[in-house]
C-alpha cells in the first residue's frame, strides 16, 4: 500500500521551525524550556534596527541562560543587571564592565562596592539613601534617577514598587552632585508587556516635562533610559519588534530631540518568542457529573515556571497533538499540592475534549520570565529544565 499525504500529516509547505523540529525529535522526562539562540539573535537585530542609535541593555532577569548572554555579547549588546549574580554572569560571558548597568534601585552596599571594583560605572537610584550608598561604595559613579510610572497600561505593570515622583527626582539630581556623583539622566519602565507603542505616550509626555525642568534647573542630563516593555505574542495582536521599537523611538525623538542618549532594556521582547516549554498532562478530571469544566493538571505550574499566570495576567498559548479535534473549556492547574497553583480559571482555556494524561503540551513563547521564576524543587516537582539549541 502506498500512503500519500493525508489528514494529520505535516503539510509539505509548512517547514517546521528549528525549535519545532528539535522538540519533535526529542523525549523529555520533565518540563523543559527549549530556547533557540538564532531566534534570540533575530529578535536582537530587529529591535536594534528599530531602535536606531539607542543602546540595548538586555534585562538579564528575563532569561539568564549563559548561552543567551554569550550570544548577546557577540552581537554587541549591553546589559541591565539587577544583582551581583547577574553582573558576574555577564562578566563571565565576556561583557565589558562599561557595558553593564546596575539597574536595580535596591542594592546591597557590599554589592555596590564589589561592582565598583569590577569596573561598573553606571547605577540606578530612586532614593536618598541609595545615592548615599552609591557615593560611599562607588565614589564618582554615574547615576540615573528612576521615575515612578503612575498609569501603566501594561499587562504586567512594574509600578509603585520602583521610582520616585518628579519633585523627589529633581532633588535627587542635586543631592547626587553634592555627594560627588555624576547624575546623567532618568529612567522609567512603562510596564512589562505594553502591547502598543502608543501606550507609551502619557509616560513620555511626563518625562519630557521633567527633562525640560531638569535642564531649566541647571542639570545637564543627557541619558534617557526607557526601560523595557517591548511585548511578545501571547495571542493578542502586536506589531513586529522592529516596527514597535521604531514607533517608540519616533515618540522619544518628537519629545526629546535627537541629541539625547537613549538606553533601552528589553527583556521579554528579546527572548520570549525564542522559547517553547514542553510539558505533559498529568490528569484530566471532573469534580462531579454536573461540573461544567474539566480540570487539566499539567506537570508544570505556578511554582515551576509559570509564575506570570498570577492574576491570569499573561495568557500563554497551548498546543497539543490533538488540536483540530472538538475543543472545550477547562480549568488549568499545576501539579503541586498548593491550592494557589491554579493557572487559569476565571477565563478558562480551550483544549481538545479528548486530551488525556500523558499527552504532550507545548506552551508557546515562554522564553521570558519562566526558568528564572522556577522554584528550586517545590513539593518535589523538578524545576524547569532549560535546553539551548
Ligand atoms: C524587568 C526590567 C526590564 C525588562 O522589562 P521587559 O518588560 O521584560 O522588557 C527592564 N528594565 C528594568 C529596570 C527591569 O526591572
Amino acid at each position: 500500500m502506498m500512503h500519500f499525504v493525508g489528514a494529520g500529516a505535516p503539510s509539505p509547505v509548512a517547514v517546521p521551525s528549528r525549535l519545532d523540529a528539535f522538540v519533535a525529535s526529542q523525549q523529555f522526562d520533565r518540563p523543559t524550556l527549549v530556547m533557540d539562540l538564532d531566534r534570540v539573535e533575530q529578535q536582537y537585530n530587529a529591535l536594534q534596527s528599530g531602535l536606531g542609535h539607542a543602546r540595548i541593555h538586555y534585562a538579564v532577569k528575563a532569561n539568564p541562560a549563559r548561552e543567551i548572554i554569550a550570544r548577546l555579547v557577540e552581537l554587541g549588546s549591553h546589559f541591565d543587571a539587577a544583582s551581583k549574580g547577574e553582573i558576574s554572569l555577564c562578566l563571565e560571558e565576556g561583557a565589558r564592565p562599561q557595558d553593564i548597568s546596575f539597574g536595580n534601585t535596591v542594592k546591597r552596599a557590599s554589592d555596590v562596592a564589589w561592582a565598583h571594583q569590577q569596573g561598573i560605572t553606571l547605577f540606578a537610584a530612586d532614593a536618598q539613601e541609595e545615592l548615599e550608598k552609591i557615593a560611599e561604595n562607588a565614589p564618582g559613579a554615574s547615576v540615573y534617577i528612576r521615575l515612578i510610572v503612575e498609569a501603566s497600561q501594561a499587562d504586567w505593570p512594574l509600578t509603585r514598587k520602583f521610582g520616585c515622583d518628579r519633585d523627589t527626582a529633581m532633588a535627587l539630581l542635586g543631592y547626587a552632585k553634592e555627594l560627588g556623583l555624576n547624575p546623567v539622566g532618568f529612567s522609567f519602565h512603562v510596564g512589562s508587556q505594553t502591547r502598543r507603542a502608543k501606550m507609551w505616550v502619557p509616560m513620555l509626555n511626563v518625562m519630557a516635562e521633567i527633562w525640560r525642568a531638569a535642564h531649566a534647573a541647571g542639570h545637564a542630563v543627557s541619558v534617557l533610559n526607557i526601560g523595557g516593555g517591548f511585548p511578545a505574542f501571547y495571542g493578542e495582536a502586536i506589531d513586529a519588534p522592529e516596527i514597535y521599537a521604531r514607533q517608540v523611538i519616533d515618540l522619544v525623538t518628537e519629545r526629546f530631540g535627537d541629541k539625547v542618549q537613549v538606553m533601552a532594556e528589553p527583556g521579554r521582547g528579546m527572548v520570549a518568542e525564542a522559547g517553547v516549554i514542553v510539558a505533559e498532562v498529568m490528569l484530566v478530571s471532573r469534580k462531579s457529573d454536573r461540573d461544567m469544566h474539566r480540570w487539566v493538571y499539567l506537570d508544570i505550574g505556578r511554582f515551576s515556571g509559570l509564575a506570570e499566570t498570577e492574576g491570569e495576567a499573561i495568557r500563554y498559548q497551548f498546543e497539543t497533538p490533538r488540536d483540530g479535534e472538538p475543543m472545550g473549556p477547562c480549568v488549568m492547574a499545576g501539579p503541586s499540592c498548593d491550592s494557589a497553583d491554579v493557572l487559569y480559571e476565571k477565563r478558562p482555556v480551550h483544549l481538545p475534549m479528548t486530551l488525556k494524561a500523558g499527552d504532550r503540551v507545548l506552551i508557546r513563547n515562554t522564553g521570558a520570565y519562566t526558568s528564572t521564576y522556577s522554584s528550586v524543587c517545590f513539593n518535589g516537582f523538578p524545576p524547569l529544565d532549560v535546553v539551548v539549541i
